[in-house]
């Protein structure tokens, strides 16, 4: 049985802009983690087409990518909406996952995903029943909801009547930052979370190979690798919580406003940070903090037991 669905009429098309405060510095943040409980941030964004999709021939959605990944948990929510068959790609699963699904994988498998596991990833082709989606939903379509959110952030900065403005987000792919660039009047700034600077230039110039088109990157001094625990970020996260009253994805926001904080005066004008959503996989990245703690600890005990 699948969950009940989340009506359609729960989406929030123009989200709020809210003035918060971070380290004495003055921010706003797009909140598009408010779009819809599940499919909702930077994900719904680049899926908006899908959804408003009228093609009765399409009966299934294919894509690939990661076992905990926040585009696995919206194409799935996106499937059991449009009532599709979501079929997604995996590298094989860790035991532990496999025996007790958590966290993205386990909220998508109660979507209805069925998942196989490849050594490598298939190429997946559209057909005439079946929507190919692209690892992370980087895809052209994906432009058409960027678009939309470019437009309600110039329309804001009209009605406050701000002169001059910036506007950051953590990346992945890049795919938001590149075409939030493209209809953006303001300058689009980021910092990679998965690779480095060259990654992220890489992936825009396949798009345009004029950088004058791309976003600015900006970078934390110390860098974590995607998917890696780090205590600095645990806490940035923590502190964010407390001092915005609003919660963050504990994957890309830390390596954001790390960098965004160290950054802040390269930036000119008021900041908007765009909240790309995510929360769905915090449950999971806070189980991995929480075992990684626990052993910390109990090592620290034995070290103090040998003394
Ligand atoms: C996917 C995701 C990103 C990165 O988006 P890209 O378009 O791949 O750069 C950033 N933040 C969150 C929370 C995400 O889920």
């Amino acid at each position: 049985m699948h969950n009940p669905v989340c009506p359609l009429n729960r989406f929030i098309l123009d989200t709020p802009i809210v003035k918060t405060q971070v380290n004495g510095l003055q921010f706003h943040v797009k909140r598009d983690d408010l779009i819809h409980p599940e499919l909702n941030g930077n994900k719904a964004r680049k899926l908006q087409h899908y959804l408003n999709l009228n093609s009765p021939d399409i009966t299934k959605v294919i894509s690939c990518g990661g076992n905990q990944s926040n585009a696995m948990f919206a194409i799935s929510v996106l499937a059991r909406i449009k009532h599709w068959h979501f079929e997604y790609y995996l590298k094989k699963l860790p035991d532990q996952l496999s025996r007790h699904p958590v966290g993205n994988f386990k909220l998508a498998c109660d979507n209805g995903m069925e998942y196989r596991e490849v050594e490598s990833f298939p190429e997946l082709r559209s057909t005439q029943d079946t929507i190919a989606i692209e690892h992370g939903c980087s895809e052209p379509g994906a432009e058409i909801g960027i678009a939309i959110l470019a437009n309600e952030i110039n329309q804001w900065v009209r009605a406050k009547s701000l002169t001059k403005c910036s506007i950051f987000l953590p990346s992945g792919t890049g795919t938001t930052a590149y075409y939030l660039q493209q209809h953006s009047q303001w300058p689009v700034y980021t910092t990679p979370c998965i690779g480095n600077a060259d990654f992220l230039r890489k992936q825009w110039s396949l798009i345009n190979s004029d950088t004058r088109t791309h976003p600015i990157i900006i970078s934390a001094k110390k860098p974590v690798r995607f998917g890696q625990l780090d205590i600095n970020h645990l806490n940035l996260w923590k502190s964010l919580q407390q001092s915005t009253h609003i919660e963050f994805d504990l994957l890309y926001d830390p390596q954001g406003w790390s960098a965004l904080l160290e950054n802040r005066s390269k930036l000119p004008g008021e900041v908007i940070y765009i909240h790309c959503g995510g929360l769905s996989g915090n449950t999971s990245m806070l189980d991995r903090y929480n075992h990684f703690l626990s052993k910390q600890h109990s090592g620290m005990n034995r070290i103090d037991n040998a003394m």
